[in-house]
């Protein structure tokens, strides 16, 4: 039997410098807050809390004057003015583990929308990231697409529209697979102008219909690796935070690959029944999972598979 972990699983460096960031403020400060999830995974936020770091949901809750941590997903303007008014600011009690491929999706919406483009976002209506883009655009009112199949939804509001330019961003988590079929899937309902690809650099903003490639490499060598580790195995384990959009992405790939798969937080959630007659065992782990939890997985298969 042959267990294989792909190439590139767990922490990217965006969430590994966000946990760095948080524990050493925490060394020095007797209460360090973190408004919203660090990162999305139950083990290691409970890890952090044992630490003395405190986690709140709602912006309020941080009290006046607070030392604290903002998350890797990046946060709306509005963050940082309700902060301020709380008298908490960078450069003094304010420590932003905001990942910088995050504000570079930040920056390109914003070019995008000077330039006369309407921005259509391509992620999770309900992650912090999209929330933080959308602020960039029109807030609320920012036409977020999650699937590659409602295509037809952001056909029609273009053309109702008639906007005179109009550009796709992606959230850097979304699938690579699912963000060329969504600009194929509108493309094919398209006219002789189809939607093209904006280099990063966004060099030429003149095309009426563009797209930016803003999924992060972390993510894309994610997909990459549980592609070639779908093909390779009869059973792949995904090992991700419950609200870890790129964890889910990994799982949703392997069954659409159609290989036996399940995605579990932790070891304790294998099952020996899965493992029965299986030679070639995949393990992968999206971007917010530890190392020592990839490893406590391995262990347990190894164990009850002997
Ligand atoms: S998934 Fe990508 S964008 Fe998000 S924190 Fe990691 S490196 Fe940064």
């Amino acid at each position: 039997m042959e267990i294989k972990v792909a190439k590139h699983a767990g922490f990217c460096f965006g969430v590994k410098k966000a946990i760095e960031i948080a524990e050493e403020v925490a060394k020095n400060n007797d209460k360090t807050y973190v408004y919203g999830q660090l990162v999305h995974n139950e083990k290691v936020i409970s890890d952090l809390e044992k630490k003395g770091i405190i986690f709140v949901d709602n912006i309020n809750d941080v009290p006046q004057n607070a030392v604290t941590v903002l998350r890797a997903h990046g946060e709306p303007g509005t963050t940082y003015q309700i902060l301020e008014k709380k008298l908490i600011t960078k450069g003094k009690n304010l420590n932003d583990a905001t990942c910088p491929l995050v504000t570079l999706v930040h920056n390109v919406a914003i070019k995008l929308k000077s330039n006369g483009y309407e921005v259509i976002l391509f992620g999770k209506r309900n992650h912090p990231e999209a929330i933080g883009t959308s602020y960039h655009l029109k807030g609320n009112d920012t036409f977020i697409v999650e699937e590659p199949e409602q295509y037809r939804v952001v056909f029609d509001y273009i053309t109702e529209n008639k906007f005179e330019k109009v550009a796709i961003v992606s959230q850097t988590t979304m699938s690579v697979y699912g963000y060329q079929k969504l600009i194929e899937n509108i493309n094919s309902l398209l006219g002789n102008e189809k939607f093209e690809e904006i280099s990063l650099s966004l060099r030429n903003l003149d095309k009426k219909y563009g797209f930016v490639d803003t999924i992060c490499n972390p993510t894309k060598q994610r997909q990459s690796d549980t592609d070639e580790l779908a093909r390779e195995s009869e059973i792949v384990i995904v090992i991700g935070g419950k609200n870890s959009s790129n964890s889910k992405e990994l799982y949703a790939k392997c069954r659409e690959f159609g290989v036996e798969s399940y995605f579990i937080q932790s070891q304790e959630q294998l099952q020996k029944e899965w493992f029965s007659g299986k030679e070639k065992i995949g393990v992968t782990a999206g971007a917010s999972t530890p190392d020592y939890l990839i490893d406590e997985v391995v262990e347990r298969i190894r164990e009850i598979t002997s």
